[in-house]
């Protein structure tokens, strides 16, 4: 293997180390304080404050000119949530590498898009014919008018007129999140399908065109009443995914068939005793193996990075996406590919192998990190196979049934069956038995159950069973019909 991702991140980092630029070390997944509330989803959230010129003047940040990293990335909630892409396309994660460089107040767009192209087409030695470049193209609404600098830097670099291209806000402004830095931006898109005109794919959600490099220049900030304000300096942001860019480098289309994933699927493959992964997307993964492949490695990666950060599966906040990712997983094992259990925690170690060199916070933490990800493993599939004792005990009651209603719904949720079977949970159970739930019926009878709010004590966002609520009822501590809901919602609560 010519281009192994490790030696493609560190190509990365010193090619910009030769230029002057300092490594700092990726931030934790884990937002601090002013950086949100999700997880960290891009390798410039931990240089928000130099933006916006808030950096303590004492702290290293503050004398930051040119800085490189590989940030770790988690993009599940938030602005840029790809969760439902995750296993169904062969280039969206929930955890990635982003590979960046910046300028804080030093160099701008020209510098910036030279040492791109250099990069991609010099050390990495991609052919120019299968890059294409955009540049942001204006937006009347905005008042922003189309980066001309830009596109005429590319032509100067030497890139045909063809392969420069203009896009509007969706694809060329980015914007961290509703409020913050953001600007317009330049990115470089490779055409794997290696044609002559792949003009009409690049931002087309097509596998055959993929988005590399997002080059950033970072000029306003986004306030509150959502005008954009100039910032005092100018600076340059730009990310580039390292899985995206070590499938190209291996000669391979699809992010999975990459030495950052054909470990884990071996792993899968001989732990679960089911056909090796094929590559097959959409309505060819007949039974959803490969998807299933894909969702698991993907997540075990997720779990171990956002655990090792120290996340635990939980109920409020962060804590519980990682456990609605480990639930996520477990579905896909034990109903997909019929895996014995630890099956997710067994692939720690080959995420601790792939990643730990990069990121040492990984390898010191790897032990904790697999046995608290069995132990929710574990608790997720008891709670399963009670649930579906439990169903299964309801069944027998309501005789055949095409459909729960609302009260039967009920019945199972207040643990009539023996144990409390959640709603989200007993609609997965009931999928595999071909019953559909009456949700509606359902919620209608929880409103009736509304509990009456108290102006002072209000649980927000807390994850909370029916028997919950009844108990802190009994405490008198009231709840908003809000945070029951929440229970219910078994996707991105
Ligand atoms: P896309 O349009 O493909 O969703 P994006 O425009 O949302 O990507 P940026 O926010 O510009 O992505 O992030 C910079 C780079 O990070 C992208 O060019 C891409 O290489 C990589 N990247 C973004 N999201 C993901 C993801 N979910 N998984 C893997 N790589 C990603
Ligand atoms: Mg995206
Ligand atoms: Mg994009
Ligand atoms: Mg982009």
């Amino acid at each position: 293997q010519a281009w192994p991702s490790q030696k493609v991140r560190e190509t990365f980092i010193n090619f910009f180390r030769n230029r002057d630029h300092l490594f700092v070390p990726s931030s934790s997944v884990v937002p601090k304080k002013d950086e949100g509330t999700y997880f960290i989803n891009a390798g410039m959230n931990q240089f928000k404050p130099v933006f916006l010129g808030t950096v303590d003047p004492h702290s290293d940040m503050a004398s930051y000119r040119r800085v490189v990293n590989s940030q770790k990335c988690i993009r599940v909630g938030g602005k840029h949530n790809d969760l439902d892409d995750v296993g169904n396309d062969l280039y969206h994660h929930t955890f990635f590498e982003m590979l960046g460089n910046w300028s804080f107040g030093d160099y701008f767009k020209k510098e910036a898009c030279a040492m791109a192209w250099d990069l991609l087409t010099n050390a990495y030695g991609l052919p120019e014919r299968h890059l294409y470049v955009t540049y942001f193209g204006g937006n009347e609404k905005a008042g922003l008018k189309p980066d001309l600098e830009c596109r005429d830097i590319w032509l100067e670099i030497g890139i045909p007129p063809e392969r420069v291209l203009p896009f509007g806000m969706k694809d060329n402004f980015w914007e961290m999140g509703e409020t913050g830095p953001c600007g317009p931006c330049s990115e470089l898109h490779y055409d794997h399908s290696h044609s002559n005109d792949a003009r009409g794919l690049v931002n087309a959600d097509s596998p055959q065109v993929i988005e590399l490099w997002n080059v950033v220049f970072m000029q306003y900030d986004r306030l509150g009443d959502m005008s954009l304000c100039p910032l005092p300096r100018h600076h340059v942001d730009t990310g580039m995914g390292l899985e995206r860019v070590t499938a190209v480098l291996q000669g391979t289309t699809s992010n999975y068939n990459t030495d950052l994933f054909l470990p884990l699927f071996e792993h899968i493959h001989t732990t679960c005793g089911v056909p090796a992964y094929q590559g097959r997307v959409g309505i060819a993964d007949k039974g959803g193996i490969d998807t299933a492949y894909r969702i698991i490695a993907d997540h075990a990666r997720m779990l171990t990075v956002a655990i090792s950060d120290g996340l635990r599966p939980g109920r409020g906040g962060l804590d519980s996406k990682v456990r609605k990712i480990v639930h996520r997983c477990v579905k896909q094992a034990r109903r997909v590919l019929k895996a014995p259990p630890g099956v997710i925690s067994s692939l720690v170690p080959l995420v601790v192998e792939s990643l730990g060199e990069a990121f040492p916070e990984i390898q010191r933490n790897s032990a904790e990190t697999q046995s608290i990800l069995e132990a929710e493993e574990e608790r997720y599939m008891q709670t399963l196979v009670e649930g579906e004792r439990a169903l299964g005990k309801a069944l027998n009651k309501f005789g055949s049934i095409t459909c729960l209603t609302g009260e039967q719904i009920y019945e199972l949720e207040s643990g009539r069956f023996g144990v409390h079977v959640p709603a989200h949970i007993l609609m997965d159970l009931a999928e595999d038995h071909g019953i559909g739930l009456n949700m509606k019926e359902y919620d209608e009878i929880i409103d009736g159950l509304k509990v009456v709010s108290s102006p002072d004590v209000v649980c927000d966002n807390l994850v909370l069973s029916q028997h919950d609520m009844a108990h802190l009822k009994d405490s008198g501590i009231a709840c908003t019909q809000d945070d029951f809901k929440y229970h219910h919602m078994s996707d991105d609560g």
